[in-house]
């Protein structure tokens, strides 16, 4: 699992946001709560532009209810450690129905359009974050 070192060591400080880029969602994605803009990590465009191509193709759109961000400079919930939500690299999808720490709603096909296109899921995690989505690798 990608760690906040390794985002320093390949990005550097969250704070300077070299990294960051500000993607188009391209209009063959936009659909339901799938933003039209999205500011995030460079590295994360063509994996989340994968993810959106399984939700839409798959017919799971309307499971997306809610988007709750990606960029976002902050603490791990209970640790020390950055989040990597800090480099742009984590999505959080759902937030009302899937909270930290509590049994995750999403649906199985719905984690598969993400896990498929290179990311890792909170929500099996020994402190499940349902919402949480992040790259695999960087
Ligand atoms: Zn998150």
């Amino acid at each position: 699992m990608v760690t906040s070192q390794d985002c320093l060591k390949k990005y550097g400080p969250p704070e300077t946001e070299k990294f960051m880029t500000v993607w188009d969602v391209p209009t063959e994605l936009e659909y339901g709560a799938i933003p039209r803009k999205i500011y995030c990590n460079r590295d994360l465009v063509v994996p989340l532009s994968g993810a959106f191509t399984n939700v839409v193709r798959r017919g799971l759109v309307a499971e997306i209810r809610t988007w709750d961000g990606c960029f976002n400079i902050r603490r791990k919930r209970g640790a020390t450690s950055s989040s990597l939500h800090s480099w742009g690299i984590a999505i959080d999808i759902n937030a009302a129905w899937n909270g930290f720490g509590k049994t995750p709603t999403m649906s199985p096909e719905l984690v598969k359009c993400f896990t498929d296109a290179g990311f890792d899921w909170g929500g099996t995690w020994k402190k499940p974050d349902g919402m949480h989505f992040q790259l695999a690798r960087i």
